[in-house]
């Protein structure tokens, strides 16, 4: 397929499960930008600043990959980065019911840019950024749920572990 897609999420903090809708989208598309979203209701446990940076030390191996961030609409982006597709990945039927109420308020906005759905590859069907999250402030063992440079970040975050 040709273009440049938009990935949008939190990426509070980027997961092995992101990455690797990451690495099989950029098999897809000639470009894949990344676009971490500012102003979410919910509290973020990261900066953006500090989403971008993991992000960017994590996909340095993926040539057509730009990491950026974005500010309201999600579609005005997608026009502005002249992309004609978002990417979304689909992990559980949980996520169907936000993702196609999503998608259809995207088409509606602007039927020329088409929503595409990768299913999650089955290993990380259980992974998020908040099960991340749990698993480092109690255990601190994230290895194998994030890339490797994110390890260090929730380190830092949660501070060192004293066994009590
Ligand atoms: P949002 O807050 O927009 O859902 P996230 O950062 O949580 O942002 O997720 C961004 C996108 O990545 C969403 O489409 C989400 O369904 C998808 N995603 C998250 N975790 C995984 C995973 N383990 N496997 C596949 N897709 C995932």
């Amino acid at each position: 397929m040709t273009g440049t897609a938009v990935y949008p999420g939190s990426f509070d903090p980027v997961t092995n499960g992101h990455l690797d809708i990451i690495e099989r989208s950029a098999k897809v598309f000639n470009k894949v930008v990344v676009a971490v979203l500012h102003n979410r209701n919910k509290e973020p446990l990261f900066s953006v600043d500090e989403r971008l940076t993991m992000l960017r030390e994590s996909v340095e191996h993926i040539p057509n990959v730009e990491i950026d961030s974005f500010n309201g609409l999600l579609i005005d982006y997608v026009r502005q980065k002249q992309a004609k597709t978002i990417v979304r990945g689909l992990r559980a039927v949980s996520d169907f019911e936000y993702e196609l109420q999503a998608a259809s308020i995207n088409r509606k906005l602007d039927p020329e840019i088409e929503t595409f759905f990768m299913m999650t590859n089955n290993q990380y069907s259980y992974l998020s950024s908040s099960i991340v999250k749990e698993v480092a402030k109690y255990e601190a063992d994230v290895k194998g749920l994030v890339p490797s440079p994110v390890d260090e970040y929730l380190y830092e975050k949660y501070g060192p572990f004293t066994a009590e």
